[in-house]
């Protein structure tokens, strides 16, 4: 019968036998539907310029989904668990490599391999919790067949063992922040922008209330930082879309790295971004825009190989009163100072 044939041959991971613990462990290190890790998207970097591959994920194995809490050389923040290679990887303790999907049974015709974005090498390391479940996985894949040197299979682990050290650290970080840790990450899913994994407009409305309260609790002034990309059409327009939202991508995760651990950085729609921080002073403020300033303008966006100069200009806003709850007229003034930014010659930093 030919229906047998279009029927899909690859394998299903299996549920590990201790998939309710797991998954709760999971949930309780406030990794899911979080933004990005400056610290994680860092050691990405290296491992991608270290094992020379396309892309270096890490990912977490959810009930139904792979979610990425880093990525580098995927634009989608989430994939089915059913067609992973992550979710077999989570079934032993062992690094899993597989040096060419087409000749192992389990992948041949998975998905990711037949089409975008056609994976032939896969190397994953489980990730584990402190409980030792194991949540995740660090992984490389290629489009190319590779091996693993003994060396580089060392290296796999030790990749893998500073992630769960940085694992401990975020949860810390994410739970002084004292922001959206009482919602479940179903909920922080739709507060989560899922091109750039910063937080959405709408999670601006739902965090300032608390961060007025610890304005006045702590004697420091809300500040609002509005930035939009320059000239951000040319990228889109000379380098196709694709690229345009792998820059953005990559935009998120410099703007997270710029702030500081306590700041909260946000998409506010298209190519404008936010930052909510408790300052001192205005001067604060501007110094935290002038470091985002410069980690756009400082070096150059690689995508694919291709260099790519991007540059930000950005308004800042300070609370002129710390009692008055006010994120919208905040956000406004911040606006009209990027106006002015971008009216006195882009790729600066203007005060409202
Ligand atoms: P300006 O310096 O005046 O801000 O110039 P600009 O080109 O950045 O401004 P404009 O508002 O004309 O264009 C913004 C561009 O951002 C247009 C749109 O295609 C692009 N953009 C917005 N959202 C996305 C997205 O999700 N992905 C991609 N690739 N591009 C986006
Ligand atoms: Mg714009
Ligand atoms: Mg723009």
């Amino acid at each position: 019968m030919l229906w047998v044939l279009e029927e899909l041959l690859m394998i299903e991971p299996d549920l590990p036998a201790d998939e309710v613990s797991r998954l709760a462990a999971l949930h309780e290190l406030f990794l899911l539907d979080t933004p990005p890790d400056p610290y994680v998207d860092a050691l990405l970097r290296i491992a991608k310029s270290a094992f020379g591959v396309r892309g270096v994920l890490v990912s977490l194995i959810d009930s139904e989904r792979q979610w990425y809490k880093s990525r580098i050389g995927i634009l989608s923040l989430e994939g089915p668990r059913s067609t992973s290679f992550c979710g077999h990887v989570i079934l032993s303790d062992e690094l899993m490599v597989v040096n060419d999907a087409l000749q192992d049974v389990r992948f041949a015709d998975n998905p990711m391999v037949v089409g975008p974005p056609e994976v032939r090498f896969y190397a994953g390391m489980p990730l584990h919790a402190p409980d030792g479940s194991r949540i995740g996985t660090f992984c490389l894949n290629d489009p190319q067949p590779h091996t693993l040197t003994d060396e580089q299979m060392q290296l796999m682990k030790d990749f893998a063992k500073l992630i769960e050290g940085l694992f401990a650290a975020h949860q810390l970080r994410f739970e002084k922040q004292g922001l959206l840790e009482a919602l479940g990450h179903a909920e922080r899913r739709a507060l989560i922008d899922p091109l750039t994994q910063l937080w959405n407009r709408q999670a601006l409305q739902q965090i300032s209330p608390s961060w007025h309260r610890r304005a006045v609790r702590d004697s420091l002034q809300v500040g609002f930082i509005y930035g939009d990309l320059d000239f951000f059409k040319r990228i889109n327009d000379e380098h196709g879309h694709g690229i345009g939202d792998d820059v953005l991508v990559q935009v998120g995760q410099r703007l997270t790295a710029a702030i500081r651990p306590d700041d909260v950085a946000f998409r506010l729609g298209g190519e404008e971004l936010g930052v909510l921080a408790l300052v001192e002073s205005q001067t604060e403020l501007v110094a935290i825009a002038e470091r985002v300033r410069k980690a756009f303008c400082d070096s150059e966006f690689v995508v694919d190989g291709q260099r790519l100069a991007v540059t930000i200009s950005l308004g800042t806003a300070i609370g002129s009163d710390p009692l008055a709850d006010d994120i919208d007229d905040l956000v406004e003034r911040a606006d009209a100072a990027l106006y002015a930014a971008k009216g006195n010659g882009r790729n600066r930093v203007e005060n409202g």
